[in-house]
């Protein structure tokens, strides 16, 4: 018989983790603080719990996918939180992105209540989550991995098993890192071509066929291009990541002055469009600067498979 889950936290990307999940046939028990996120998971087949711990308690392992780690220790060891709800032996599965200390700290919670911590960020971007094609980074013990791969299968094309626990939330950081250096460098590859005269669309696609190409201009871009930057991903959940590389430079000795440079960027642009704005939309600093846009005909306003 299937593993069954709660699953709290129904954002952006854990909505479409935990719909992945119910079309893959699994028993999901949801909880978020905003009902309507609840409704969609309902009707989509899920069951509605009363709290954290409630969910847990029906499901006996739970995944949570919240914004910071402030709100996943509040969700896993505040009142009515997952320990409260999970049986000894339950297994909490963390898919939010946190630093490495924050995970090992929030492990080490679990454990003293008797569960096991499967650490499992993704990585990918929205449109992948919906399609159950995103990218799993897992931290954590060998078997529980091998216990819970049928769940993971079910949101992520693919994983990969990096060490204990605290080894995913390293690579995690890395990947996103490149992310942001990659988004800020594609901006400043189109402002020069644009202002080079050159027909953006036929840019962006000579890009993609380029030694210069990266997974984020591929995908990213055609935001840019289009004008809605929409990638379901925000300025502030790019600045906590950042700030953990930042972090994690300093702990393992890496000077780490790309990263640093573009967490600057960031930081502008948090200031100049809001903490909730689309994370693609720092390319309109940019913009703005300039004085010239960087639109194409052709490109789509959101991401899909
Ligand atoms: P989001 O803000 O869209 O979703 C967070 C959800 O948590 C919201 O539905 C919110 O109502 C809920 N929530 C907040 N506090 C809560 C509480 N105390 N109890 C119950 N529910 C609560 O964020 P997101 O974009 O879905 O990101 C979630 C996590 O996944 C973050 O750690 C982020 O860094 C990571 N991540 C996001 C993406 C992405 O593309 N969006 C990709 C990879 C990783």
């Amino acid at each position: 018989m299937s593993e069954s889950y709660a699953f709290i936290g129904l954002g952006h990307l854990g909505g479409n983790l935990a719909a992945s999940l119910i079309r893959n046939g699994f028993a999901v028990t949801v909880f978020d603080r905003d009902p309507t996120a609840v409704e969609r998971l309902v009707a989509l087949g899920a069951t509605a719990a009363s709290s954290p711990a409630d969910a847990a308690a029906r499901a006996g392992n739970a995944i949570s996918c919240l914004p910071s780690p402030k709100v996943s220790e509040a969700v896993l060891a505040g009142p009515g939180g997952l320990l409260e709800g999970l049986p000894k032996g339950g297994t909490w599965i963390e898919m939010s992105t946190n630093g490495r200390d924050e995970i090992l700290r929030l492990a080490a919670l679990a454990s003293a209540k008797g569960v096991e911590t499967l650490e499992c960020p993704v990585t990918g971007g929205v449109h992948l989550a919906a399609a159950g094609k995103i990218t799993a980074l897992v931290g954590g013990d060998p078997a529980l991995y091998a216990r819970h791969r049928p769940a993971i299968e079910a949101m992520c094309a693919k994983s990969f098993l990096m060490g204990p626990v605290g080894s995913a939330a390293v690579i995690k950081v890395i990947t996103n890192m490149l992310a942001f250096i990659h988004l800020v460098a594609a901006g400043e590859a189109l402002m020069l071509a644009r202002r080079g005269g050159l027909d953006l669309a036929q840019a962006y696609h000579a890009i993609v066929a380029s030694s210069g190409n990266s997974f984020v201009h591929e995908t990213e871009s055609q935001l840019i291009l289009n004008g809605s930057y929409d990638i379901g991903f925000t300025m502030d959940l790019a600045l906590k990541d950042l700030c953990f590389a930042l972090a994690m430079g300093k702990d393992f000795g890496v000077p780490l002055s790309l990263a640093s440079h573009v967490k600057a960027i960031f930081e502008v642009g948090k200031q100049e469009y809001g903490g909730s704005a689309w994370s693609t939309q720092i390319v309109k600093l940019l913009e703005d600067t300039v004085g010239t846009d960087l639109r194409a005909p052709g490109f789509p306003a959101k991401l899909e498979l």
